[in-house]
């Protein structure tokens, strides 16, 4: 079986949110597709040990927000390598309560759906759930995330516990000048390139990782530099 083949397949980037009690929670999801019109319906594949599988199950709503092109990875860093057992996903952030009491993320969000879920398929790792569609609302105008521009324009990785993640071994890089190597982050994937640096985080283009100041941190999921390996 080739792996790669896996890899040809085209998904989006979206934030589904739910809640449990007075618990709001989001994740980063790839997985989300309309699966029928008549009634409306959507589907999305969430795996079991995340929070907003808890909530889902719990509350029997969830939200989507489908983020833009534009999408700061620091808001897919938060949720997308974050946990909402650790952190409120939603602090400092542009959301509102629907109409099925779930959370939406307006920020870098084009549109939002709310569904009811109808329909749980168990994947063992995963559950499919599929939602009847009660609410959307277009929020901006721009091109939707698509998971390809995500990987390749925006340099971010999947997550372990992501539907459609691949094992892949790590790769020995080519030998570099020392100041041209690259950095990646242990926890998320993040690649830290030199010849780019962290502009968004002050960080000017050609600057080693050995130069970057000791606090600085990884700007998807803030890991310490020392989390950090050559690549
Ligand atoms: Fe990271």
């Amino acid at each position: 079986m080739d792996k790669n083949a896996l890899r040809t397949l085209s998904y989006g980037l979206y934030i589904v949110s739910s809640f449990k009690g007075d618990k709001m929670n989001g994740q980063i999801a790839n997985t989300v597709i309309q699966t029928t019109s008549k009634p409306y319906t959507i589907a999305v594949a969430i795996n079991k040990e995340n929070l907003t599988h808890e909530c889902m199950t719990a509350s029997g709503v969830f939200s989507v927000s489908v983020l833009s092109i534009d999408a700061a990875m620091k808001l897919i860093g938060t949720f997308g390598f974050k946990c909402g057992r650790d952190i409120d996903k939603f602090a400092d952030l542009k959301y509102k309560i629907g109409v099925t009491k779930a959370p939406i993320v307006l920020e870098d969000s084009l549109a939002c759906l709310e569904a009811k879920i109808i329909d749980k398929i168990d994947l063992s790792t995963h559950t499919i759930f599929v939602g009847e569609v009660v609410e959307a609302e277009v929020l901006a105008k721009g091109e939707p995330m698509t998971y390809a521009y995500y990987h390749n324009v925006k340099g971010g990785k999947t997550p372990q516990k992501a539907a459609s993640f691949i094992e892949e071994a790590v790769k020995a890089g080519p030998k570099k000048e020392k100041s041209m190597f690259r950095y990646v982050c242990s926890i998320c994937g993040y690649t830290y390139d030199p010849a780019t640096g962290d502009p968004g985080n002050g960080v000017p283009p050609g600057t080693p990782f050995e130069d970057l100041p000791a606090d600085w941190a990884c700007p998807i999921c803030g890991a310490s530099k020392d989390k950090f390996d050559r690549e």
